[in-house]
């Protein structure tokens, strides 16, 4: 007799209509059980998104931030926090620098931060749109509707927003002032618009359990996501949480696994959060499902100041010289190869999936 974990992951009907009571059964997985889930994630990932990882290169550009979640590092009232924004200038630097190494993608990322109005980020990627041949994510937090649609209008392709936790009152716990069905409407919105959407959450924050946890696979499975991010949380000494435990590695790659046979087209990002807590994070979870690796290429002055949680790796390399041969090599070393196009969704479109390009 094979054990719950081997009967669900033996479905023959696949994995895509899983409910929570099973979704929990994986997450709690233990020993030979989980090892189970894990190849089954890499066999998924092998099948429907191929061999080739992903490199998205993130420009921080500003760790200002008017929103004050209890688990970030950047919040407003964090007084420690050393705060800088980048020029236009520098940011269209660093992604020239991030292009001319070979990336495809550039991700703008920054806290809620007002000073950059929709107009001057809408120029910011029309400039990098005409002059570079690269896919551009936003990831600047809460917007109205209108200024998603200036950054769409501009050029942007992706928007990356994470979910954070479905359990809506730790979401507002967590984030005061916003809610989680608030955070679900920006989604909505950004999917109609016509954004590839990433999503995501921490695993381990307070209070969470495998329950909860399958509410977030299953918010993402609602949403549809095209990217999905899992890191765990790493307390930081300057917030609420400073005495929290943080999580771990296990259920992060438990989480992953799962979320990929129920997402197969979706890309998942092996996270620098997870290369944090565990030196071989990143390469665990490309063997886990993952198939993006996001290299940090703000310039080091300003990389080290972006703190959402303490101890991030590659605060010190220069991120197109040094972090991109690297990373390189890790997913080299991994078997694997580093894609030479976009990257765009690998989603099906009208039962086929997406050609690349
Ligand atoms: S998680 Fe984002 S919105 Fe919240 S404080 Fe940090 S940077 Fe600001």
């Amino acid at each position: 007799m094979g054990s719950a974990v081997s009967k669900i992951l033996s479905r023959p009907e696949g994995f895509e209509d899983l409910g929570k009571e099973e979704i929990c059964r994986l997450l709690l997985s233990e020993g030979a059980d989980k090892e189970l889930l894990f190849s089954c994630a890499d066999r998924i990932r092998e099948h429907h998104v191929g061999n080739e990882v992903h490199l998205r290169g993130i420009i921080e550009f500003s760790n200002h931030c008017i929103k004050n979640c209890f688990y970030c590092g950047l919040r407003r009232d964090n007084d420690a926090a050393e705060r800088y924004r980048m020029t236009a200038d520098e940011i269209a630097d660093a992604a020239v620098a991030g292009a001319q190494a070979g990336l495809k993608t550039i991700v703008l990322q920054s806290g809620e931060d007002p000073f950059f109005t929709a107009d001057m980020l809408a120029r910011l990627i029309a400039r990098l749109k005409d002059e570079h041949d690269v896919a551009i994510t936003m990831s600047v937090g809460d917007r109205t509707r209108e200024e998603y649609a200036l950054m769409r209008d501009a050029g942007a392709d992706r928007y990356l927003l994470k979910h954070e936790t479905a359990d809506p009152e730790a979401f507002s716990r967590l984030r005061p002032g916003t809610t989680l069905d608030g955070r679900i409407r920006h989604l909505v919105w950004l999917k109609e618009l016509g954004f590839q959407v990433g999503s995501g959450c921490m695993i381990g924050l307070p209070g969470q359990t495998a329950d909860t946890l399958a509410d977030d696979i299953l918010l993402l499975k609602r949403l549809d996501v095209e990217m999905a991010g899992f890191g765990p949380f790493i307390p930081h000494g300057d917030t609420p949480l400073a005495s929290c435990t943080g999580g771990d590695v296990d259920m992060t790659l438990k989480t992953l696994a799962v979320a990929r046979i129920m997402l197969p087209f979706t890309h998942f990002p092996a996270t620098t959060a997870l290369g944090t807590i565990d030196p071989e994070g990143r390469q665990r979870a490309l063997k886990c499902g993952a198939n993006v690796v996001m290299p940090n290429i703000t310039p080091v002055r300003y990389k080290k100041l972006y703190e959402i949680y303490p101890n991030k790796i590659c605060i010190n390399e220069e991120g197109s010289i040094q972090c991109l041969p690297c990373i390189t090599g890790i997913i080299r070393q991994s078997g694997r190869s580093v894609a030479t196009d976009h990257g765009h969704s690998r989603k099906p479109v009208h039962g086929k999936a997406r050609p690349q390009g």
